[in-house]
């Protein structure tokens, strides 16, 4: 089991993650949450604190049932969504919820992101929409972590936004980016034509590719 005081490195990190997630425009003001676990801790961004203002004091550390273990501030509203996507999947190190334009756009069509481009792959063969639960319920997470499964990392949230999850902070954040690039290019095919989508084993043959053989593993 790992020591709170050890995690001053996943404290810094959600500041820093929030503040590019923002900075690239995936979120508006303090609109969505970040998480980074070690073992069974997660440091976590408290809730309605601007990312500017985040440092490594003031991210709250939850366990893997949401309680609070160190930090003064409240924790983000959707920990119980962090949590139970945690403690249903072991290979999750980080968590990134956004509510990013196009990506938003879809949940709220209530239509999943097909693989209009290759990138899809980078966060699964399509991304689903889990139904509407009010933002920062346990049911919520219950949804997003049915949709999303064993293999997607991310799930749509109707009328809301996005979850994107991976072993790291920065893997998650990546695959937030991706989705978001997707949802974009999806919606701007679908406005010009018909987009001819990949089939569902090409993008699985480069779902594998990205995790074993891209760039430099
Ligand atoms: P928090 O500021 O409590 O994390 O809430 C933001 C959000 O996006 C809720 O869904
Ligand atoms: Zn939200």
């Amino acid at each position: 089991m790992t020591e709170p005081e050890t995690l001053r490195a996943e404290r810094e990190q959600v500041g820093e993650l929030g503040r590019e997630m923002l900075a690239q425009g995936l979120t508006r003001g303090t609109g969505g949450n970040v998480s980074v676990r070690s073992d069974d801790h997660v440091a976590i961004s408290p809730s309605g604190v601007p990312y500017e203002e985040v440092t490594h004091e003031t991210v709250p550390v939850v366990d893997l049932d949401g309680e609070r273990i160190r930090g003064e501030l409240k924790p983000s509203n959707e920990t119980p969504m962090h949590t139970i996507l945690y403690r249903e999947r072991d290979d999750v190190g980080g968590i990134v919820h956004t509510h990013s334009p196009y990506a938003s756009t879809f949940a709220s069509l209530n239509e999943p992101i097909p693989a209009s481009h290759y990138l899809i792959a980078y966060a699964g063969t399509e991304i689903p929409v889990a139904g509407y639960e009010p933002p920062g319920t346990e049911a919520l997470g219950e949804l997003a972590a049915e949709a999303m499964g064993a293999d997607c990392d991310a799930v749509l949230l109707k009328n809301h936004g996005v979850m994107a999850v991976g072993a790291t902070g920065a893997d998650a954040l990546e695959v937030a980016q991706m989705v978001e690039y997707c949802a974009r290019i999806h919606y701007q095919a679908i406005n010009v034509g018909e987009p001819e989508l990949l089939p569902e084993s090409e993008v699985r043959k480069l779902r594998e590719m990205f995790s074993e053989t891209y760039g430099q593993q």
